[in-house]
């Protein structure tokens, strides 16, 4: 009775961890090699619940070690800065740990701790007979050639926005629905120290700028750039220029500056996938839904998925209940719908100023006022930002 697991990001990862934690048979099958997806750096924000939820599962003793915790963020614009204390407001904070530990120590927890079988470097993934009881998946092993059929109770498809699960599931079985923010981001990131104790949004009329810590050697920046634009229109000096114009502030620390390790420009748009799931093909992640990094969602949505989907297949497979794989799709969406609405509504109130449209700026404008000024719409902009009590 094996699953077999597409993709090794913290979705499918945590699957694997879950299911080997319950001595389900699995496999981890992924296209890149072990050293490229513990190097490749994304995320860094995980909200409280879910830092919670994988320690419950003893997934998080490395993160709970390293982690700092961030309390606050920081408003800047028009030469002002204003600081906001949501972990005052909801009880919880941001645990700040990069994406490439996190998924080292789930690499370590399944294949050298618990001996999980993950299969590198795979190529020419395919995926069969998802609405029968007996799907497949097939794969061409990197060392032999050959192809390699791997048949299976269910398939986890956890491969990204890129992958062939999500393909294979809005080809025929789900719909997508869109959004597009209009804009680019240029992601950075430096080598050199955080400038601030806590994430800084600039509002700029040139565009955003946004400085998040990643850890004490590295910081990423973003700058609002135009969607598709190209990394090369932006040399080291343009940026620190733009970095330091649009992050001022009257008191505001110098930044500190370093050698910029990356340099990639991401359109802002998300989708989601509807249902989630069709037969024995179960998506998470990425796979299932993006989510603009506006408000550092993606990854936190990724383990709230995979820690349904990783219990709900253990009790299919371990007892033949099939509750929790039938009601998957349900029970993620609300909080995707809750986390797309609220990146949809702090995009607008990020990007705003250098909108060209005063109409625009003024509604940004205004939602910031009334964040910053009215006690009530604090606390609900805290709940949304640490994504607490979400799921409805
Ligand atoms: P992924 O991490 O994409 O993992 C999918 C895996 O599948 C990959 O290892 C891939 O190599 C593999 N794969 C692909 N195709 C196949 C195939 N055909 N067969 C087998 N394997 C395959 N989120 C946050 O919560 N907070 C943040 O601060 C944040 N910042 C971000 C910054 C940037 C620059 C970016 C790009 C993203 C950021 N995100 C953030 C989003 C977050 O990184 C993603 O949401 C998260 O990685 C999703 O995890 P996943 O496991 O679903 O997919």
């Amino acid at each position: 009775m094996t699953v077999v697991i597409v993709g090794a990001g913290p979705a499918g990862l945590t699957v694997a961890n879950i299911l080997r934690a319950a001595s389900v048979d699995c496999v981890v099958l992924e296209t890149e090699s072990r050293q490229f997806i513990e190097q490749r750096p994304r995320a860094g924000f995980l909200e409280e619940w879910a830092v919670r939820a994988l320690d419950e599962r003893g997934l998080a003793g490395p993160l709970l070690e390293r982690a700092q915790a961030h309390v606050e963020c920081e408003f800047r614009g028009e030469g002002e800065r204003h600081r906001f204390r949501y972990a005052e407001l909801s009880g919880q904070h941001h645990f700040v740990y990069p994406q490439p530990l996190l998924v080292t120590d789930l690499v370590r927890a399944y294949a050298d701790r618990a001996g999980g079988d993950i299969r590198f470097g795979v190529r020419d993934v395919d995926l069969h007979g998802i609405d029968t009881d007996r799907p497949a998946v097939s794969y061409t092993d990197p060392i032999s050639g050959e192809r390699v059929r791997v048949d299976c109770v269910a398939v986890a498809g956890c491969d990204g926005a890129r992958g062939v699960s999500h393909d294979h599931l809005t080809a025929r079985y789900a719909t997508v629905a869109r959004h597009d923010h209009g804009v680019g981001w240029l992601a950075l990131l430096a080598e050199a120290p955080p400038s601030s104790d806590c994430v800084v949004f600039g509002l700029h009329p040139r565009g955003l700028a946004a400085h998040m810590a990643r850890s004490p050697q590295i910081t990423r920046y973003y700058l609002q750039c135009p969607p598709g634009d190209d990394p090369a229109n932006w040399p080291d000096d343009r940026v620190w220029t733009e970095l330091h114009a649009r992050l001022a502030a009257d008191g505001a620390p110098p930044l500190t500056e370093g050698r910029l390790v990356e340099k990639r420009v991401l359109d802002m748009h998300d989708y989601v996938v509807e249902p989630m799931a069709y037969g024995r093909l179960y998506l998470a992640g990425d796979a299932a839904h993006l989510v603009a990094p506006i408000a550092a969602k993606g990854m936190n949505l990724a383990l709230h998925d995979a820690l349904l989907l990783g219990d709900a297949l253990a009790a299919y497979v371990k007892g033949g209940d099939e509750s929790g794989l039938g009601g998957y799709s349900a029970a993620c969406l609300p909080r995707v719908w809750q986390y797309q609405e609220f990146s949809q509504w702090f995009g607008h109130l990020l990007h705003g100023a250098s909108s060209g449209d005063p109409f625009a700026a003024g509604t940004a404008a205004a939602r910031l006022r009334r964040v910053l000024g009215s006690p009530t719409a604090a606390a609900a902009f805290a709940e949304l930002y640490i994504g607490k009590n979400a799921d409805n």
